[in-house]
């Protein structure tokens, strides 16, 4: 919650009355005049309106020019900032792109490593495979040379 007394505020605002005024201090609505004086003529200005009701307190006085100037002034830094803030979101995109990049590669690294790791699982599988069916063959061979022999054993004895 802003709990800010008026005093506060108006010191505030009478503080940062830079570049064109909408409004003084004290509140009232500041007007555009023209200077009839000998020394500023048809100078443009901002007076506010309790100065004009002839109030005793001090009211905003700003001539036009010196008002376009601080504009400027203030424009100006205005658009530092904004060049600022563009040059560091730069880097930081720069920054990013690196980073996404280092990412993508340990993830493309570790996709490799994956399907090579798959290659081998399934090579090795294939080779078991292999090696169950040469294990059934040699099986096979062993039991055929037994018959063999047996039959050799039996032709030999009782043939
Ligand atoms: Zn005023």
């Amino acid at each position: 919650m802003s709990c800010t007394t008026g005093s506060s505020v108006n010191r505030g605002e009478r503080q940062k009355s830079i570049g064109v005024p909408e409004r003084c201090w004290c509140g009232r609505k500041v007007y555009l005049l023209v200077s009839k004086t000998n020394e500023n003529p048809y100078r443009r200005f901002y007076r506010c309106q309790g100065a004009l009701q002839r109030q005793t307190e001090s009211h905003l006085f700003k001539w036009v020019e010196v008002a376009m100037a601080e504009e400027l002034e203030e424009q100006k830094v205005e658009i530092g900032k904004a060049f600022a803030e563009l040059e560091r979101m730069g880097g930081d995109c720069i920054a990013l792109g690196r980073c996404l990049k280092s990412q993508f590669g340990s993830l493309e690294a570790r996709v490799c490593q994956l399907e090579n790791d798959a290659k081998l699982r399934e090579a090795e599988e294939c080779s078991n495979k292999r090696k169950a069916v040469f294990g059934a063959y040699r099986h096979l061979g062993v039991a055929v040379f037994v018959a063999g022999g047996l039959a050799l054993v039996y032709k030999a004895f009782c043939g």
